[in-house]
């Protein structure tokens, strides 16, 4: 197991993932996975894995759509941290280039058909 630090730029939103080492990633292409242009964990991270460390307050959330996904961003920098899942309550996907240590564009990247859904 590893545990990786996160953070968005600015640093008010710090969190931690608890989980086997990351090895790929995965980018979507549905309207705003394709704006935002991250490379994020390939699978969601429950808890005993997930740890929001602080900035709650700092923390906003969009919507669209059936907006069933919690897309978080910092206040204050704009970043993109995490996004949960009203239908997979304290199940986060991470945006791996918030991670200490790992080096997203070396993964193994791959697409999911997120326009599809
Ligand atoms: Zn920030």
């Amino acid at each position: 197991m590893n545990t990786y630090q996160g953070s968005c730029h600015c640093g008010a939103v710090r969190f931690r993932v608890t989980a086997e080492p990351i090895t790929t990633g995965c980018r979507c292409n549905c309207s705003i996975c394709v704006r935002k242009g991250s490379v994020m964990s390939s699978r969601y991270y429950g808890s005993g894995e997930f740890e929001l460390v602080s900035g709650a307050e700092a923390l906003s959330v969009y919507r669209f759509g059936d907006r069933v996904v919690n897309h978080a961003f910092c206040m204050h920098c704009g970043v993109y941290p995490f996004h949960d899942a009203t239908v997979k309550p304290g199940q986060y996907r991470v945006n791996l280039g918030c991670l200490e240590g790992v080096d997203p564009l070396a993964l193994r990247i791959d697409v999911i058909d997120g326009r599809s859904f």
